[in-house]
């Protein structure tokens, strides 16, 4: 995929950076979603549980985390002792925003006893609320883990949904979503298809019922990227975000690639910068912070997710 900057901005700039994360012992880690030069320059790129993970083994002092808000505060969770920065410090995820802690404790009021299981992709404090996290790769495992009773899913319907018809167990969803996957119809694939009858269709989780039912395969972000690489097919419609064209085209440059929609770009994700990443460790800011009482108790819900997966 093409840069969003030109060859010479980017050369510059990732000298730039390369320096500073050497002076500054940082370590940068980028999502799947993330702009293709910011997946360039960073020493890893993953999707939320491999950063997760990563977050809480590296012994870097300074993370520099190329994604959302919610990613950022599991680093600072997982690893307090470290600095952690988000270099668009207004990189936010609006289904993250569709539930928040006092919503939450209502609804685990009038669902007395219910288990809580959070997708990754909400705030601290409502990872504090929760029994247990999940990610787009390990929920089927972490609600087959649970002891029989009632489970509220938040805030993923969509991911929600699968998971249920995977586990065969009913569950109360929250009302959120994603609004770039949600955006993805049947018809959107149907087009797409008619033009590359020999594609097959890989989806994220967080796709519609209706997206999904027209899938080849349904899978998070590293979960596509592994299907495609160990396939013999040679043409994919890709229904995800589209930064993962990127990776899709390093890790298999010989296969072709159909976003499914155009629309499927999360400006969220696309905020930050080269230059926003520059700054941030020249200035060590955006600092994400973590108050103390939220991050025990959200911590509890990402290491029992991290135990099981
Ligand atoms: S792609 Fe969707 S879930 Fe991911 S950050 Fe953007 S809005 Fe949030």
């Amino acid at each position: 995929m093409q840069y969003t900057i030109d060859e010479g901005q980017f050369r510059t700039l990732a000298a730039e950076i390369k320096q500073l994360k050497q002076d500054n012992k940082a370590l940068i880690v980028a999502h799947f979603y993330q702009r293709p030069e910011i997946q360039d320059v960073a020493d890893f790129v993953g999707d939320s549980l491999q950063l997760s993970q990563l977050a809480a083994k590296t012994d870097a002092e300074i993370i520099v985390f190329c994604g959302v808000h919610f990613m950022a505060e599991s680093a600072a969770i997982l690893s307090p002792e470290k600095l952690v920065l988000l270099p668009e410090e207004h990189a936010g995820c609006p289904m993250a925003n569709m539930v928040d802690a006092e919503s939450l404790r209502q609804r685990k009021a009038q669902l007395s006893g219910c288990q809580v299981v959070c997708y990754v992709n909400s705030s601290a404090a409502v990872k504090a609320e929760s029994d247990i996290c999940c990610t787009s790769s390990n929920a089927v495992q972490v609600v087959k883990s649970l002891l029989p009773g009632e489970i509220l899913f938040v805030p993923d319907q969509n991911l929600g949904s699968y998971v249920e018809e995977k586990v065969g167990r009913n569950m109360y969803f929250w009302p959120g979503y994603c609004n770039t996957h949600d955006h993805l119809t049947r018809e959107n694939i149907l087009n797409v298809r008619r033009q590359h009858p020999n594609a097959e269709v890989i989806v994220h989780p967080e796709c519609r019922k209706e997206v999904r039912q027209e899938a080849d395969f349904i899978g998070s972000t590293a979960g596509l990227i592994n299907y495609v690489q160990k396939s013999s097919v040679q043409e994919f419609i890709v229904g995800t975000e589209s930064g993962i064209l990127h990776q899709l085209h390093k890790v298999c440059c010989s296969k072709e690639f159909y976003l499914a929609s155009e629309q499927l770009v999360c400006p969220n994700m696309k905020s930050t910068t080269l230059s926003k990443v520059r700054d941030a460790l020249k200035n060590l800011t955006p600092h994400i912070l973590v108050e103390k009482e939220t991050r025990l108790r959200a911590k509890k819900a990402l290491e029992r997710m991290l135990a099981c997966s």
